[in-house]
């Protein structure tokens, strides 16, 4: 007998040969501990089996029983059925699947089949399956009735029941090598079990209930890695980038307070707040701010920069398009006008001259708070004294290009913004190492957007309804999906579309902005729609996140089968700005997405369609996502295990906070485990 250890070969485990040695390798198995590890991916409920012989017409059923017979039987209409006769202790039961004749070449005589589905009557009693398990072939043992049963993940040349059988015949030597590395008030406080209790449970529950509680314990683990890293990795860089201690003079955020047109939300000044504390605080801020569109965090930003400001530093804002950042301009040369400061432009439009000038007073420190374009960050521009660095939509920048404009400044502090609401769980794993700030409440005195949703049948009616807002005097977004892979019939689409809408509206100015535009002709279009001289305007998807227009009061998106719901909510969002109601028409003929077009149109809390979103195109598609803090989630389901992220949150900053290289003996098998599974864990828990 070998020395079990976790480390320890597979191969070296009773019933594992060079053939399954390999097999289990694509699955990831390589050591006893990855076979511990290797959790079933789902389960069936076979707690409750009914004898075949009580299975009732119109009842959904569980029954377990041998093959008898097969055979495949045409129905009058053509389909072809497959049938098995199943038998247990109690007597007898047909199963038919219809349209299924190939399951003749998997289903045999004498196998044990777990089967799942409703009764009917047809010639008698007839169970039609929905879901089928093998547990046996002829002439071999079942598994003990009565089970929970574990399916695991399978590949070629090894079933899950192969699996399954390894699994459980190790099972009990296997554990006691797993060591609990959380000590029990932990696993009280976040309400989880011991590690030994949660595999078995895992490998062999009596309920599906225990099967979970299991599950939840191994997820919890792996977040807890994640958080711990990622706790690290923070304290790592606000102690490398110990920063400006600013101090709140008040001298200019409280003229801001009294000249504001309007009062801060409740949600502005507790985010005004968090930002003030990490400004005062010795280390560097690097926060980000997460709100809806029209949340209004262009001016709990002005907050932050004033602060950066009343301590004689210079403050930047940095926009991903001229548009975005010629808005900001105007919006805080208003808001700062009753304090006598002026912001500085600086856009790749401006005239050399201007440019120069702008720059020089840059340099010199005379231009206290700058706005700006990719513009910024050029080589040729130096600040005396940057403080604060504001990254608006910060996504659409490139890490290299954020880190370029903070880098203008010696450590200043980063304030990120971003319209794209991401649900928290995944704001947790993708910025775990940000501290966030979330805006979910929206200012009074907005206009409500409706939404509807309508097919072509009312487009005739739809453009009698843009004459009669834009002869009120509003104005219009009519936006074409255009998709990569069929970007030129999309943009053929879109530019007909124009053409039409024009002929349709021979008295409106209709425009059309796409990505194939330069910078420069998308600009002018825009700002000719901004000044009320385009009333509709056609537009890809490429149209401009932030543009606020208020004037605008109808969004019709065409074809909206053909957009993710996040994108419609951004898209939507462009509407709504003024006091003005507002309309957002979805137009779609395609039914299979009636109903999350439906579900669309009912909310417009971005957070709830953030989730939605995130549902819809699945966790797959976030996988980069998911593997951000270094590994894959295996066991946590981002979506549901919420509560256990933020208790493994709490618990490894908790835990960072007081032992931050995780040193202590009581520690120790947190730090192997990091250095174990994290490629970074090294560099980040390196002693000294
Ligand atoms: P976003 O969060 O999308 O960047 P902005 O900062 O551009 O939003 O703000 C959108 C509009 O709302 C601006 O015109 C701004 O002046 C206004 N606004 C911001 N905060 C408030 C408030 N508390 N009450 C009323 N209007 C506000
Ligand atoms: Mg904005």
């Amino acid at each position: 007998m070998v020395n079990l250890a976790l480390g320890t070969s597979v191969k070296y485990l009773k019933g594992v040969g060079p053939k399954r040695a390999e097999a289990l390798a694509r699955l990831g198995v390589r050591t006893m501990g990855d076979l511990l590890y290797h959790a079933p991916h789902r389960y069936l409920d076979a707690t409750r089996v009914t004898p075949l012989a009580q299975a009732r017409v119109g009842e959904e059923v569980t029954g377990v029983g041998r093959v008898v017979s097969t055979g495949v039987i045409p129905t009058r209409r053509g389909l072809r059925v497959f049938r098995a006769i199943l038998r247990d202790e109690s007597g007898l039961v047909e199963c038919a699947w219809p349209g299924q004749p190939f399951l003749e070449r998997t289903i045999k005589r004498g196998q044990l089949l777990l089967v799942t589905g409703p009764v009917r009557y047809y010639h008698g009693r007839q169970l039609v399956p929905r879901e089928f398990i093998l547990l046996a072939d002829a002439g071999e043992e079942g598994p003990d009735q009565g089970l929970v049963l574990p399916i695991y993940p399978a590949t070629e040349g090894l079933t899950h029941r192969q699996i399954r059988a390894l699994v459980h015949q190790h099972l009990d030597a296997l554990l006691p090598l797993a060591d609990d590395p959380h000590p029990r008030t932990l696993r009280d406080t976040v309400g989880v079990p011991d590690l030994r209790t949660a595999l078995a449970a895992v490998h062999r529950p009596a309920t599906l209930e225990s099967a979970e509680a299991g599950r939840r314990r191994l997820a919890f683990d792996e977040l807890f890695d994640q958080q711990l890293v990622q706790a690290r990795a923070r304290a790592l860089a606000k102690r490398a980038r110990a920063g400006i201690r600013f101090e709140l003079t008040k001298q200019l955020t409280t003229r801001l307070k009294e000249h504001l047109p309007f009062e801060l939300t409740a949600d502005q000044r507790r985010a005004v707040r968090e930002i003030s504390d990490d400004l005062t605080a010795p280390l560097r801020m690097h926060r980000l701010l997460m709100g809806d569109v029209g949340t209004g965090k262009t001016v709990v930003a002005l907050f932050a920069m004033l602060v950066a400001l009343e301590n004689g530093y210079q403050a930047a804002i940095m926009a991903p398009t001229e548009l975005l950042a010629e808005q900001h301009g105007v919006t805080l040369a208003r808001l700062l006008e009753p304090l006598a400061l002026v912001p500085e432009l600086l856009v790749g439009r401006l005239g050399a001259a201007d440019k120069q000038a702008a720059r020089e007073r840059i340099a010199s420190g005379a231009a206290r708070l700058v706005v700006g374009t990719h513009a910024l960050i050029q080589e040729s521009v130096t600040f005396r004294r940057l403080g604060l660095a504001v990254i608006d939509e910060q996504h659409r920048f490139g890490v290299e290009q954020r880190a370029a404009l903070v880098e203008k400044g010696d450590a200043p502090d980063v304030l990120l913004l971003t319209a794209t609401p991401i649900p928290r769980s995944l704001a947790l794993t993708l910025y775990g190492d940000l501290d966030v700030t979330e805006l979910r409440e929206r200012p009074p005195g907005r206009g409500t957007v409706k939404t509807a949703l309508r097919t072509e049948s009312a487009r005739d009616k739809i453009y009698g309804f843009i004459r009669r807002e834009c002869a009120a005097g509003r104005q219009a977004y009519v936006i074409y999906p255009v998709i990569e892979e069929s970007e030129r019939a999309d943009l053929k689409a879109a530019t007909t579309m124009a053409a039409r809408l024009a002929r349709a509206f021979p008295d409106l100015r209709v425009g059309l902005v796409h990505g194939r535009l330069t910078a420069d002709e998308r600009d002018a279009t825009m700002r000719a729609f901004r000044d009320n001289a385009i009333h509709v305007l056609v537009a890809t998807s490429v149209i401009e996140v932030g543009i606020d227009v208020p004037n605008a009061s109808v969004m019709l998106i065409e074809h909206a089968e053909r957009f993710g719901l996040a994108q419609l909510h951004q898209l939507r969002g462009r509407v709504g700005r003024g006091a003005a109601e507002s309309h957002c028409i979805l137009l779609s003929d395609v039914s299979d997405a009636e109903a999350r077009l439906r579900a669309f149109s009912e909310t417009t809390d971005g957070f709830k369609i953030a989730e939605l979103d995130l549902k819809e195109r699945g966790m797959g598609e976030l996988a980069g996502a998911r593997q951000h803090g270094g590994i894959a989630l295996r066991y946590a389901d981002l979506e549901r295990d919420l509560p256990l992220l933020e208790a493994a949150r709490r618990a490894a900053a908790g835990i960072i906070e007081r032992d931050p290289t995780l040193a202590r003996p009581e520690h120790a098998a947190y730090r192997e485990q990091i250095l174990r599974r994290y490629e970074r864990g090294f560099e980040l828990f390196r002693v000294g």
